[in-house]
């Protein structure tokens, strides 16, 4: 009997668990990975700054979700783990930062306690809140709606352009109202479907036997940036052939397998594929076969970079306390302009590995769906940008050589109102021709879901082929 033979296409995260699943499910397959750049990883890498490994992407997992920790596990690097190493984060609000509640549901208060104690929020939110609470609107919700149809028609537009925007839209650096509820908020969508107050139908109910609280973050050792490069290794010791630098132009049928897949030099054929590529790629790969994989060339990217600083302590005045800040939109920088930074990070505070006794690791965020003016900057014209934002909110900021600004152009996927049947009718389509997809456009961004789809597609494709 011939050797079955897999290609996936992208060696991102999703690509690389994909990979991961298919040899320890189906051992006999053989296995070919196809990444276009010269490094596997995708969204995540590392870099050195200042002597000190730092992520230029994703830099942590949640473990609300276990896919990461178990993938992790299953590859025995458990010892590895290191977990978040502080909690809590501030908000900049009218010229101030000030401690964010804790409680909040993805970025929704629950309680007019968590609000009482924010000094900058304006009357308008505070008012918002509580007409929720006690004259709550009715809406009308189907099966999808924008996040921010639900919790503007709830609490009006000032809390959520204050406080909840911030921490939504950060996610997938999207604004609330183009995100879909069913998608990125489900318990959101629910409640509002549910009716009545929805700060009440969020309130988590008090558990009856507490259990110990688990670090709810974690990380690897030399970064998450680590995982791709460990996984690499693995693999390749495992037989599969793992080919950077190689750009995937096309799919066509096979001569001896189902499908062809060419880069510039090369056809490997294959009995079936798992597609990990960014969607708009997949959608411009396969968008020949069907209607519903040319869909997915309309999933709008959003552009962000990151800048990282090592600053001296002491030239710093940052909050005592904390991993991170959240700059809400529209906050006034200059002349009737706003802020670009969304957020930033205290990284060396998020992850000890990072911590010396002098210096400081920040990393700013820029860049939204509907926000593109970092992308138009020069590096140095961007770092000087967020350095003098930062002397707003910091009341200095100092000029450092240690800094490293990475872009990530039209690198997450936009959930919108919809998404969930969009991706339905895509997987269908493309599972009839034998062809898989995975990655961050599907079934969530982070890296716990990206690394579920991935196992999930090596899982179904070793079924399918066994
Ligand atoms: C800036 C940023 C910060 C993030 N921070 C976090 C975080 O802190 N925590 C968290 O959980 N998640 C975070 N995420 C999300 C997380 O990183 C992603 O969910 C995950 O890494 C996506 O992996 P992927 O394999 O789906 O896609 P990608 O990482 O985009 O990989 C796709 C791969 O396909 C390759 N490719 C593209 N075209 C072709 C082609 N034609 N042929 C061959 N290969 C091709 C690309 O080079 C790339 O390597 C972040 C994402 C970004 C962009």
């Amino acid at each position: 009997m011939t050797t079955q033979s897999v290609v996936i296409v992208g060696g991102g995260i999703a690509g690389l668990a994909a990979a991961f699943e298919l040899t320890e499910s189906a051992p006999e397959i053989h296995v070919t990975v196809l990444e276009a750049s010269g490094v596997v990883g995708g969204a995540l890498q590392t870099s050195v700054l200042d002597g000190r490994t730092v992520d230029l992407g994703a830099d942590g997992f949640l473990a609300t979700r276990d896919e990461a920790l178990t993938l992790v596990r299953d590859a025995g690097w458990s010892d590895d783990l290191v977990p978040i190493g502080a909690s809590g984060a501030w908000i900049y609000l009218r010229h101030g930062l000030e401690v964010l509640p804790t409680g909040l549901v993805l970025g929704v208060p629950t309680r007019w306690s968590q609000l009482r104690q924010l000094r900058g929020l304006s009357r308008r939110a505070r008012w918002g809140f509580l007409r929720d609470r006690f004259f709550p609107r009715r809406l009308s919700i189907g099966d999808d709606a924008s996040i921010g149809e639900i919790l503007r028609g709830k609490f009006g537009r000032a809390l959520v352009d204050e406080l909840i925007e911030p921490m939504i839209g950060g996610i997938q650096a999207g604004r609330v109202d183009d995100l879909s509820a069913a998608t990125v908020f489900p318990a959101l969508h629910a409640a509002a479907r549910r009716g009545g107050s929805l700060q009440r139908a969020l309130r988590p109910t008090p558990s009856a036997t507490p259990t110990p609280p688990a670090p709810l973050f974690y990380s690897l050792r030399d970064g998450l940036g680590s995982l791709p490069r460990r996984l690499d290794t693995l693999l390749r010791s495992r037989g599969v052939d793992i080919r950077t630098e190689h750009h995937v132009t096309g799919l066509t049928r096979g001569t001896t397998r189902r499908w062809a897949v060419a880069t510039a030099n090369t056809i490997t054929e294959a009995d079936a594929v798992i597609m990990t590529t960014p969607a708009f790629v997949t959608g411009e790969l396969l968008g020949h076969l069907e209607p519903a994989l040319r869909e997915l060339t309309s999933i709008p990217r959003a552009t962000t970079a990151m800048v990282t600083f090592v600053v001296n302590r002491d030239a710093v005045p940052l909050p005592s306390r904390g991993t991170g800040f959240l700059v809400p939109l529209h906050t006034p920088f200059r002349d009737g302009e706003s802020m670009v930074i969304t957020a930033g990070t205290m990284l060396d505070r998020k992850w000890t590995y990072l911590s010396d006794n002098e210096t400081a690791v920040v990393r700013i965020h820029v860049g939204r769906s509907d926000d593109n003016r970092a992308a138009i900057l020069s590096d140095e014209a961007l770092v000087e940008r967020v350095r003098e934002e930062l002397a707003v909110i910091f009341g200095s900021w100092p000029a450092t050589p240690d800094v490293i600004v990475q872009r990530w152009p039209a690198a997450l996927p936009q959930y919108l109102v919809g998404h969930a049947d969009l991706v339905r009718r895509a997987h269908d389509a493309a599972e009839k021709h034998y062809i898989w997809l995975a990655g961050m456009a599907y079934d969530g961004v982070g890296v716990p879901a990206t690394i579920g789809s991935g196992r999930r597609a090596g899982r179904t494709v070793a079924a399918t082929l066994s």
